[in-house]
């Protein structure tokens, strides 16, 4: 499907509906809807109404408020060809770099060449993982990341990765976009390997998870994840969802919790630039004994 989204409104009308365990192929356009194609293609004039499109929305059957949405991303297939820019006033040090500028980047049996003497293996995934919300505001950008998802811009949702996402409407309306061919925890500048590509994703309506904000877990790995004002407060959120989660998963006390959050768990930036900054804490599964 390729039909877009720049608002996660639930008055969006579905694009598709599926079944609990149906998968889609998602034809997601780049973070800057096609308009950087070559060298002389500078990031400014955007239209802003029409930027980070996400491929939906699709509608779940039996996905309620209170479920928690299971996205199985299972392949991502990019193009030939994405693109890294400096866009004026965006970025960490936005401040220091105010000309825009564009690189084109080749993807190359699985590297993106970003220069003749760089090339870096691509780890793609979806920057944009998105459900809508409950209010009606036109609003609903898919450009900050919310408690619904949107742009996580979080390198952890590759292929293999189960994001879970709270459930706010009926049939969740989710959409995915803003692919990277690869992209540095921080994403510092503000873009990274921006690409078109085919994402297959399998929805799974889950009636018993319940949680609060968005989730991942990989076959080693879980992670919790927020956004706040600051990078510190976010760590915060994200920590104590984790602690909740061991204590809730795996019948530990809240201080047994605590304590081996600081012997295991990495606290790990996913992006410092989409207004408000956003970090996961990543737990190792191979400790629990069954
Ligand atoms: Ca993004
Ligand atoms: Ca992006």
């Amino acid at each position: 499907m390729n039909d877009v989204v720049f608002q996660a409104d639930k008055e969006n009308a579905p694009a598709l509906k599926i079944k609990s365990g149906d998968t889609v192929v998602f034809e997601c356009k780049d973070a800057f809807n096609q308009v950087i194609q070559k060298p002389e293609d500078l990031p400014i004039d955007f239209d802003m109404e029409h930027i980070n499109p996400a491929t939906g929305p699709v509608y779940v059957e039996g996905a309620e408020p209170g479920d928690t949405l299971e996205v199985h991303i299972l392949n991502i297939d990019v193009a030939k060809q994405g693109s890294c820019c400096i866009i004026p006033n965006f970025g960490f040090l936005a401040p220091e770099y105010p000309e825009p500028w564009t690189r084109i980047i080749p993807i190359e049996d699985g590297y993106a060449i970003f220069s003749e003497k760089v090339k870096i293996p691509i780890d793609p995934f979806p920057g944009t993982l998105i459900v809508a919300p409950t209010e009606v505001k036109h609003d609903h950008g898919t450009l900050i990341p919310k408690e619904y998802g949107g742009n996580m811009d979080s390198r952890a949702c590759t292929a293999g990765t189960k994001v879970y996402l709270p459930i706010f409407v009926e049939g969740a309306l989710f959409a995915v976009g803003d692919v990277h061919a690869v992209q540095g925890d921080g994403e510092v500048c503000g873009t990274a390997v921006e690409i078109d590509a085919d994402v297959t994703i399998k929805l799974i309506v889950n009636k018993e998870k319940k949680i609060d904000r968005p989730h991942y877990e990989t076959d080693d790995y879980y992670m919790t994840t927020a956004w706040a004002e600051t990078t510190d407060e976010a760590c915060k959120i994200a920590l104590r969802d984790m602690i909740d989660w061991i204590v809730q998963e795996k019948g530990l006390s809240r201080e047994e919790a605590y304590a081996l959050c600081s012997c295991v768990v990495d606290m790990r930036i996913s992006q410092l630039v989409d207004i408000t900054p956003g970090v996961r804490a990543v737990l190792p599964k191979s400790i629990f004994v069954d």
